[in-house]
């Protein structure tokens, strides 16, 4: 990077001066230029992240009870785990019924073909009284 030469360029001449003071001023500024050269990294980095979060959500469309990606039809994936910490976890089929999927990560099960609700209950509620 120049600006580094350019410093170090000026560190040699002041301490050759003997203008030690001076010499360490130019040293704290190398310090300080390297704190903030990595800040920019990290700022970088957290903003790429930011990016593609942001593409994803708006790439996501929400059918009955899950999301899909609307670029490609990709899915299923966790409505819970998307709304609550932004993971996108694929909703994986089960058993009994091919219309329905579980979360891996939550556990939730849901309604993956986009139709109506495709459990029943076991016993009707007149079975229970
Ligand atoms: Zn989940």
């Amino acid at each position: 990077m120049a600006i580094f030469d350019d410093l170090k360029s000026v560190g040699q001449v002041l301490q050759e001066a003997g203008k030690i003071e001076q010499y360490k001023q130019i040293l704290e500024a190398q310090e300080k230029l390297l704190e903030m050269q990595k800040r920019v990294a990290e700022l970088e980095e957290e903003n790429k992240k930011l990016k593609e979060l942001l593409a994803c959500s708006e790439d996501l469309e929400f059918r009955i009870s899950v999301y899909y990606k609307k670029s490609n039809g990709d899915g299923p994936f966790c409505p819970n785990c998307w709304d609550a910490y932004r993971k996108l976890i694929r909703v994986i089929k089960s058993y009994p019924s091919a219309d329905s999927g579980k979360c891996p990560q939550c556990n939730n099960l849901f309604n993956i073909e986009g139709r109506e609700p495709v459990y029943k209950p076991k016993f009707a509620r007149r079975d229970l009284l």
